[in-house]
């Protein structure tokens, strides 16, 4: 089939890749010409695994093009997927514009045989029959003897960053949300390589599980409800368990063992039951944020939605909070950041808690440095301006005076803790994801706290801080 995919990010680029891998010829839309020109090059403007290889071979292949050209991609293609960004407004509803520009250029160059278009940017819930609406007011303007046919389905994505090649071809469900039959017999079709795992090998991805894949068919609204339902409620499991852990610290009880122990009830699973710094990222804040506000339209008060972006919102200063207690004062100290990205196994910065730790910090007078794996220039994002970006892991921690570790990147685990710990002046580390083994860590010579975890102290550590405390209490006294 002919796929035109608009807007080139996480989610479009990786879209219109896999579509042209199993075998769809499609051709993907930006209006950002720099980025355009790299992927004509065969080089991606994001980092996520296996994306280059099956995005060059899709290429070699002729399935896949990139444009800037808008009208000729959407004459030329049977189904346009609308996958544009749709940040947070300081409001807290999403903000539209991208889509309404989208879909005012639909309206503009929509000719030929029926076409059907596919929300899949997550969009207020009602953003289907909106966005009808304003392709229809532009047609109806060209004063076409014949106006072009087309609907709009809702195909909201579920892809995590990180590992979304892998999601995309080994999906938990499909949604389709359309009242056409037409529109969302098309996409079935369009689906169905993926549904019946008739996927070209790919030889840096994990196997695929043998599972059936479900397609939900619903209406549109219902489909729009889904995607802000999914992340509110695991945004919700996450802040449930890090109340939990601020519990336990407070209980003496250890939440990894907590989690284990109601993680393994089936009715609750152990997925996102990790206690940490809290959650972010481009997705999460500005959804539950966005079903809050649309509860709010509706005259309805979302309280549990709202205490579970509160909590969220001190966890990721509870970090700070605990240097505070075993450092006392942060002003003319250093600390180092392990991880700056919001997860793992990607370059993407936004809503990251580190950027709420590092404002933290240098509000409090302490010097920053980050070391992350992807994140190594400033251009990033304005705050990394006000850091120290460290190369290697000695860089990082000389001088330091306590780590803290925000993301989980599987290198933390394989660092020489012992050698660091003597490059430091205090080797403190506030392990931020439960991410390291407390003892390894506290035999390394570090003075590990955790997340709603049991503190184990080193005695030399221990001995250090009383001796610079007195000497601080001492020098106020004087
Ligand atoms: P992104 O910001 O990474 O990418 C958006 C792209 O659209 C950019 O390349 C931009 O240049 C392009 N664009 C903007 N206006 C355009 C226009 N008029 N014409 C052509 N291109 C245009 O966004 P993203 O992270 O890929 O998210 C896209 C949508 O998918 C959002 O609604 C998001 O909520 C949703 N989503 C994201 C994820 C994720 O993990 N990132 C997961 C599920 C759903």
């Amino acid at each position: 089939m002919r796929v035109c995919v608009i807007g080139t990010g996480y989610v479009g680029l990786v879209t219109g890749v896999c579509l042209a891998h199993i075998g769809h010829q499609v051709i993907c839309v930006d209006n950002n010409q720099e980025k355009v020109a790299l992927m004509q090059s065969g080089k991606s403007p994001i980092y996520e695994p296996g994306l280059s290889e099956i995005m060059q071979s899709a290429m070699t292949a002729g399935k896949l093009e990139f444009t800037t050209n808008i009208n000729n991609a959407i004459a030329n293609s049977q189904i346009l997927f609308i996958a544009v960004g749709t940040p947070v407004l300081p409001t807290g509803e999403s903000d539209t514009r991208y889509v309404e520009a989208v879909a005012r250029s639909i309206g503009l160059a929509i000719n030929g045989k029926y076409k059907v278009i596919v929300n899949k940017s997550t969009v207020p819930i009602g953003s289907g029959d909106w966005v009808r609406q304003i392709i229809n007011s532009e047609i109806e303007q060209r004063n076409l003897d014949q106006a072009p046919q087309f609907d709009v389905v809702s195909n909201p994505e579920f892809l995590r960053e990180g590992s979304a090649i892998y999601d995309t071809f080994n999906p938990d469900r499909i949604v389709l949300g359309g009242n056409s039959k037409q529109a969302i017999d098309l996409m079935q079709q369009l689906y169905q390589p993926i549904v019946d795992r008739a996927i070209p090998p790919i030889d840096s991805l994990a196997e695929l599980s043998n599972q059936t894949i479900p397609v939900v068919v619903t209406d549109l609204s219902s489909a729009e409800t889904i995607k802000y339902a999914a992340n509110s409620f695991l945004a919700t499991k996450i802040s449930f368990v890090n109340e939990l852990a601020n519990i336990c610290d407070r209980v003496g009880a250890d939440i990894t063992q907590v989690a284990q122990g109601i993680g393994l009830d089936s009715r609750i699973g152990s997925k996102f039951l990790q206690a940490g710094i809290g959650w972010g990222g481009s997705c999460f804040p500005k959804d539950v944020s966005a079903l809050v506000h649309t509860a709010d339209d509706y005259g309805y008060d979302a309280e549990l939605l709202k205490a579970t972006v509160e909590v969220n919102t001190n966890q990721r200063l509870l970090a700070v909070e605990k240097l505070q207690q075993v450092l006392k004062i942060l002003k003319g100290k250093t600390i180092g950041l392990l991880g700056l990205t919001f997860k793992p196994n990607t370059d993407d910065l936004r809503d990251a808690p580190a950027i709420n730790i590092i404002q933290e910090l240098k509000r409090l007078g302490a010097k920053v440095k980050a070391y992350d794996p992807l994140i190594q220039s400033a251009q990033h994002h304005p705050v990394l301006s006000t850091i120290n970006l460290e190369k290697t892991p000695e860089t990082l921690v000389e001088d330091c005076d306590a780590l803290v570790l925000v993301t989980d990147w599987q290198e933390f685990q394989s660092w020489d803790y012992i050698q660091l710990a003597k490059l430091m002046n205090t080797p403190i580390i506030i392990d931020g994801r439960n991410y390291l083994n407390l003892d390894t860590m506290t035999a390394a010579g570090f003075h590990y706290i955790g997340i709603g975890r049991p503190t184990a102290s080193n005695s030399f550590v221990t001995k250090r801080l009383q001796k610079n405390n007195t000497i601080t209490v001492s020098n106020q006294v004087a």
